[in-house]
């Protein structure tokens, strides 16, 4: 009998070996690659962007940038760029006031002034829209509705406009991530700033691990 029990178990080992219990759990969650979206605000710039775009390029990933119109005014040579290159563009306002408490009237000429800059420079129409700061309240929402904007905020914040170390923005990014996440950074930031030297590595371990980089189209158009 416990020759018998001793086969039993030896056979059920071996099955485990021969058939892993993956091989028993149906289709496959890798069979769709998971999704990730970068996303860079505050630009454009006229150094950090063409660096953020060099990476961006190095690795054939694309990315969405929520530009403010009077940088872009400043500096269309980078949109201009990042359009050609396949990356999406969003509108960030025009000069990235506060949104709560401001009129609607207001609130809308810095949607318009900063989609009719994005055009004239870029040639495309922007659909996304994100609230600076993320600070939206209902005429935030109702407004950039009315104009044709869907609001977009993230789900992993770098904290990269806070100074955040690139050790830091890694381990919140890879302490987060899973598919569908929106990751926001910024290729313009005042002070002390460490996104790139982060994301040099974070691609491609982010790759390797085999999430797809997307636009946020590309994102949410999958849901
Ligand atoms: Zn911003």
């Amino acid at each position: 009998m416990r020759k018998f029990f001793c086969m039993l178990l030896m056979t059920a080992l071996l099955m485990t070996a021969v058939f892993p219990l993956s091989a028993f759990a149906g289709p496959s969650s890798s069979s769709r690659p998971k999704k990730v979206a970068l996303t860079f605000d505050d630009g454009p710039h006229p150094y950090n962007t063409d660096k953020v775009l060099d990476l961006l390029a190095a690795y054939s990933i694309p990315a969405t940038f929520f530009v403010i119109g009077v940088n872009a005014e400043h500096y269309p040579a980078p949109l201009r760029r990042a359009v050609a290159e396949g990356h999406e563009i969003g509108n960030h306002t025009y000069s990235h006031p506060r949104l709560t408490g401001q009129n609607a009237a207001s609130f809308a000429e810095e949607l318009e002034k900063t989609e009719e800059i994005i055009r004239s420079i870029a040639g495309v129409r922007p659909v996304f829209f994100r609230p600076p700061m993320g600070i939206r309240d209902d005429v935030v929402r109702a407004v950039a509705e009315e104009k044709g904007y869907e609001l977009v905020l993230w789900t992993i914040d770098t904290r990269d406009w806070a100074g955040a170390s690139a050790s830091s923005i890694e381990k919140n990014i890879f302490d987060h991530v899973t598919d569908g996440s929106i990751i926001l950074c910024h290729d313009y930031v005042s002070g002390e700033c460490h996104t790139l030297e982060a994301l040099e590595h974070v691609i491609p371990v982010l790759l390797e691990q085999g999430y797809e980089f997307v636009t946020v189209s590309g994102l949410i158009r999958m849901r």
